[in-house]
């Protein structure tokens, strides 16, 4: 299977703005933010689309949510979204699963 170009990331071929890292997951600032903070968090196994995630790959799941909870303790964020885009008609464009984690909107009066 051809590499997709977030391990190819991971494999040091194409350069990312690294926020954070460990042995599950690789942490990036997305190249095109939609939001003041615009992060993908994406687990080093390569899994196309949550609809091919097993249950074994559940802890690594959790893990993401835990994850999330580190940056935003991190980066100081009070709130944030968390949003996976799954399929080509969900928006899905690199089919190597990931989260975009989203802040930095301006609060609502
Ligand atoms: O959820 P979806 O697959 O559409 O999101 C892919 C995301 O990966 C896009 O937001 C795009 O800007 C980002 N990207 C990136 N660095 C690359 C290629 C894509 O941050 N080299």
């Amino acid at each position: 299977m051809e590499k997709s170009i977030f391990t190819r990331i991971m494999d040091g071929e194409i350069p990312a703005r690294v926020e954070y890292e460990d042995e599950q997951v690789i942490v990036i600032h997305d190249i095109a933010p939609k939001a003041p903070v615009h992060l993908l968090i994406i687990p080093r196994k390569p899994i196309a689309t949550l609809m091919d995630v097993q249950t074994e790959d559940l802890p690594l799941i959790g893990h993401i949510h835990v994850v999330a909870q580190k940056l935003a303790n991190q980066l100081g964020l009070k709130g944030f979204r968390l949003i996976n885009n799954c399929g080509k008609e969900g928006g899905q464009e690199v089919f190597h699963i990931h989260y975009h984690l989203l802040a930095g909107f301006q609060e609502e009066k």
